[in-house]
């Protein structure tokens, strides 16, 4: 998988090597398994999905910008999901947390990643759009969800020289959106075209 995405263009060889690191398949049903190292979006319940590993990879070169060898403070993930970006950000930050709205995926998250004991994960069950204050502000923000808009709580909560990287709803489908915070404010850029689940509000 990890080869396929270099080959796809996939530079950032911090990233490359945190992809290595995280076995997919823990991550997909048992039935699923034998796919996890496609590139392809996969089922994980209640009408959500795994991301595709070559969009994983492409926001989060995205988002760490030219960082080289270093490491993130803080990030921000909306969208737990199963838990699989959060594992492999936790090889790229010192601090990664990721909120979730579905009580029932923030609880599978917690139990897929409670073997890695990656206590450097904090997973917070709640609704994303508002961020979460109380670890701002973060130099990563990466959204595994659509919105209409990127929440102005996500700005809030973006550090000055922090990049935030969200799929953006723009006409019937939906782009990838950079937004880079610095001393003078905000600069914002297209990517390329992307599909994710919708980001909704409120918890379940
Ligand atoms: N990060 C996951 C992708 C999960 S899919 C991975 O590693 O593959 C996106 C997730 O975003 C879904 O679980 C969905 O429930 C969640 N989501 C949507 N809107 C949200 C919100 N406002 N706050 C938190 N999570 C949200």
């Amino acid at each position: 998988m990890v080869e396929r995405l270099r080959a796809q263009g996939i530079r950032d060889e911090k990233v490359l090597a945190a992809m290595l690191a995280v076995p997919r398949h823990l991550f997909v049903d048992t039935a699923l398994a034998n796919q996890a190292y496609e590139d392809t979006a996969l089922p994980i319940g209640l009408q959500q999905t795994i991301s595709k590993p070559s969009v994983v990879a492409r926001m989060l070169e995205l988002m760490r910008g030219n960082r080289g060898d270093a490491m993130l403070q803080r990030v921000l993930e909306i969208g737990t999901g199963c838990g699989y970006q959060a594992a492999v950000l936790a090889h790229l930050a010192r601090l990664v947390v990721s909120v979730e709205r579905l009580k029932a995926l923030h609880d599978k998250a917690r139990e897929l990643l409670a073997p890695w004991r990656a206590d450097n994960v904090r997973l917070v069950y709640g609704d994303g759009m508002l961020g979460h204050p109380p670890n701002a502000p973060y130099d990563g923000i990466v959204a595994a969800a659509g919105g209409e808009a990127i929440p102005q709580a996500w700005l809030d909560q973006l550090a000055v020289g922090g990049r935030l990287v969200a799929p953006v709803v723009r006409g019937s489908t939906q782009v990838l959106v950079l937004v880079e915070r610095n001393d003078r404010g905000f600069v914002r850029s297209e990517h390329e075209a992307v599909h994710f689940v919708p980001l909704k509000s409120g918890t379940t």
